[in-house]
């Protein structure tokens, strides 16, 4: 069950997102009462609630706002469980002070924003003892593995336990604690009006994830990469598991650089079978792989791994996209290495990244003369040289006279939809512009590669066709392009085109 939190300054607020909620099919929220600017009135807000509460008044220091005495916020309390609401949530250090009655339920809560604390069995026991319905410990993942130690707490309490981990790191504990045995989670009302770090909006949980199906039967993949909100691919893959039908889940999991190693140990126990994998990992995972293929080997960077048997499998679907994607523009029919229809063509691949690294050896690899431009030199001229090719200063990009030419940086993305890496003017009619970036779909490079009437490939062709791939890694089965591309397109929305 999701359990919506509303924090609204107006107790009317408070009631009309509340009666939304239930009509949007929500069975459970929580009246953040803090938020309340003011007298706290309950009259305005219990008696004729549409459904199902729990009373929450939080104070400044557990992370709430509630500024008034501690004697009244007890009294509210009091007062709640005496009008017979559901629930009533109570810290460790209050809970003392208020009994039991009636039918009210009571949560023993704990908070902390800077860590999660090592001795989380000794505070659940302790949270429990305080004659407790539901255990919540809410507390900042600094680690990725503080989500498996939350969720390990919340599978084998004995009583009813919400474990949730704050911060991006804790969203996938947000995600997987109905897998894990609890009896609920927390979600907004708005994803821009997030009450804790972190948290997913009530529509997100219920229509990109399907919280409520998510059980333990349910096949676990996702994306990891350091950022990871602004990805994408739980949008898509998530649709296309719906749209075929399948039991399986695709979640977001913000990995930092030095959390890499600890996280796929974690994998097994969380229940991974596949992840996506993007910036800072694609290079830094192939020492974790047991078996690469063909095109791992050839870029080394890996965007895709499999967890079959106990092994590690490596898969680079952005090298493959992109030469589909490119030999499509081409109208070429064979898009595979062995074909070299490249031959004769120079390329310039701005940008030598995990994406540079990937279409520059697929260009070689056809037969192209690639020659690589990157803002820090030393990093273009390290990919010249594994790939075999020649790198140029940054400032010489435009001296060339290329017949293919390929944006692998970020400039261009949104929100610097003004920028672009290449000169409208020393652009031609016989070009290939190919713009990597897919957030807009239209970039300014892309805008100025069609009013010059080049031949155009957009990131949007080459990221559906990645995910495609790699959810055909995931199923074994065809992925429904058409519908990843229309998710992708009303995400990224017209007003960015
Ligand atoms: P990356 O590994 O971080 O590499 C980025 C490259 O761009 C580096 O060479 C970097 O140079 C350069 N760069 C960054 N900011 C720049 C700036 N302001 N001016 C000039 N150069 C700049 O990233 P990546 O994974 O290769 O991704 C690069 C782009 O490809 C991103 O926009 C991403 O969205 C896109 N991409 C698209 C797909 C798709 O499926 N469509 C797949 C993968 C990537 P320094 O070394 O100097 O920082």
């Amino acid at each position: 069950m999701i359990c919506v939190s509303i924090g609204r300054g107006r107790h009317r607020h408070v009631s009309a997102e509340h009666k939304h909620l239930v009509e949007q099919g929500a069975k459970l929220v929580e009246l953040r009462l803090d938020y309340i600017n003011g007298q706290i009135n309950l009259k305005r807000v219990v008696p004729d609630r549409p459904g199902p509460v729990i009373v929450t008044i939080r104070r400044q220091r557990d992370g709430g706002k509630y500024n008034g005495s501690e004697e009244s916020r007890v009294m509210l309390l009091r007062t709640a469980i005496a009008d017979g609401v559901e629930y009533v949530d109570l810290e460790d250090d209050i809970a003392h002070q208020i009994p039991r009655y009636g039918r009210t339920k009571r949560i023993i809560s704990l908070h902390d924003f800077r860590k999660t604390p090592d001795d989380l069995r000794q505070i659940h026991a302790r949270l429990a003892a305080l004659d407790a319905d539901i255990v919540k410990i809410s507390t900042l993942a600094n680690h990725p593995h503080d989500n498996l130690r939350m969720l390990r707490l919340v599978r084998e309490s004995t009583i009813p336990t919400v474990g949730v981990c704050m911060g991006d790191i804790g969203t996938p504990s947000r995600l997987l604690a109905g897998r894990f045995g609890a009896p609920f989670t927390y979600a907004t009302f708005h994803h821009e009006r997030t009450l804790a770090p972190g948290q997913l909006s009530f529509l997100q949980m219920r229509d990109i994830y399907h919280y409520d199906q998510l059980t333990a039967e349910t096949e676990l993949y996702g994306v990891i990469g350091d950022p990871i909100a602004q990805s994408m691919s739980p949008l898509i893959q998530n649709a296309a598991f719906e749209q075929a039908g399948m039991n399986k889940v695709y979640l977001p999991f913000r990995i930092p650089r030095e959390d890499l190693a600890s996280f796929l140990d974690d994998a097994k126990e969380l229940g991974i079978r596949g992840l996506s994998v993007t910036i800072p990992h694609k290079e830094t995972i192939l020492k974790k792989l047991d078996k690469v293929d063909g095109a791992v080997r050839g870029v080394a960077a890996a965007n895709t791994v499999l967890f079959e048997n106990g092994c590690l499998s490596g898969f680079n679907t952005d090298y493959r996209a992109a030469m589909d994607s490119l030999a499509e523009s081409l109208e070429v029919q064979d898009a595979s290495s062995a074909g070299r229809y490249l031959q004769g063509k120079l390329a310039l691949v701005m940008g030598a990244g995990g994406a540079g690294r990937a279409i520059a050896f697929g260009l070689a690899r056809r037969g192209a003369e690639v020659v690589i431009a990157s803002r820090t030199s030393q990093r273009a001229e390290a990919l010249a040289k594994f790939i075999g090719c020649k790198a140029v200063d940054w400032t010489a990009r435009h001296n060339y006279s290329v017949d293919i030419l390929v944006n692998c940086t970020p400039l261009g993305m949104h929100p610097n939809v003004d920028e672009t890496p290449y000169e409208r003017h020393h652009l031609k009619p016989s070009m290939v512009v190919f713009d990597t970036v897919y957030n807009p779909e239209s970039t300014l490079l892309i805008k100025d590669a069609r009013s010059r009437s080049c031949t155009v490939v957009t990131g949007v062709e080459m990221f559906i066709r990645q995910a495609a791939l790699q959810f055909k890694l995931f199923t074994s089965q065809e992925a429904p392009t058409d519908l990843m591309r229309d998710v992708l397109r009303r995400t990224i929305g017209p007003a960015k085109y």
